[in-house]
């Protein structure tokens, strides 16, 4: 895939990126499009909104928050986003990729073998589950989750997943302002708070995108989250 407009994209906002992270943008583009055809990814399929709604969006956090040799849990990843193009532009982090969906996970694999990337593990399960393994729970600095349910369910997928002053960087809608109040219940339960947000622009592309910061700052009580299904049937 031509990532021509990725790397014009990043110059504007001062990002540069090596020739081999706009090779691995490009591998990632071509794996996409082409096992999109034989499996559901995505429904953007364009190269320049590949560019700018896959590609630029999963960055935009680097441009606020250092992540570089952190450790990260992408929840929800499908077909790698955020996850994988901020482990592409920042190489040293620790990685974490959970979906659901086990051919989504067969996938990933393939873009994580061609690409070389390194410490990425790829998990096969939901988030409700697997945040009870001992290996998990409360072990991340960071976690990510972008178009997989409403803060107040993504924050019980997500913070039990981090470590005290851990941080869940939720990718939302400009137009999801609602779903903010709506989650104050569902912070205070499980021991956090939403403590900064930033609103971006892709170009040409609308609405206006925002990325809550939502910090933990207590330990998450033992019962949380609840068993599959209940945080989506029945938010905190
Ligand atoms: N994050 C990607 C993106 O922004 O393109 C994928 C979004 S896709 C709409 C939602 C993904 O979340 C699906 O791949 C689904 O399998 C996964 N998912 C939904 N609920 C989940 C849960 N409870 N645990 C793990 N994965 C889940």
């Amino acid at each position: 895939m031509d990532i021509s407009v990725l790397k014009d994209d990043l110059a504007a906002l001062s990002i540069g990126m090596t020739d081999r992270q706009a090779e691995q943008f490009s591998q990632y583009g071509d794996l996409l499009l082409s096992w999109n055809e034989r499996m559901n990814l995505t429904r953007i399929v364009e190269t320049t909104a590949v560019c700018r709604q896959h590609f630029l969006d999963s960055i935009m956090p680097i441009r606020y928050v250092k992540l570089d040799g952190k450790s990260l849990i992408d929840i929800g990843t499908g077909a790698g986003f955020p996850g994988i193009p901020l482990k592409i532009m920042l190489p040293d982090m620790k990685i974490t990729l959970l979906d659901a969906l086990d051919k989504r996970c067969r996938f990933l694999q393939e873009v994580v073998n061609q690409l070389e990337l390194t410490e990425v593990t790829i998990i096969h399960g939901r988030a409700e589950d697997i945040a009870r393994q001992e290996d998990c729970r409360q072990q991340f600095e960071f976690a990510t989750s972008r178009a997989v349910a409403r803060l107040s369910i993504l924050s019980e997928y997500a913070i039990p997943f981090l470590r005290t002053n851990g941080t869940f960087l939720a990718y939302k809608l400009d137009d999801s302002k609602s779903e903010l109040s709506e989650s104050e219940n569902a912070f205070r339960i499980l021991g956090a708070e939403c403590t900064k947000s930033e609103s971006y622009l892709l170009p040409g592309v609308e609405p206006e995108r925002i990325l809550y910061f939502i910090d933990k700052k207590s330990p998450t009580p033992d019962k949380y989250p609840r068993r599959a299904g209940l945080p989506s049937k029945k938010p905190l």
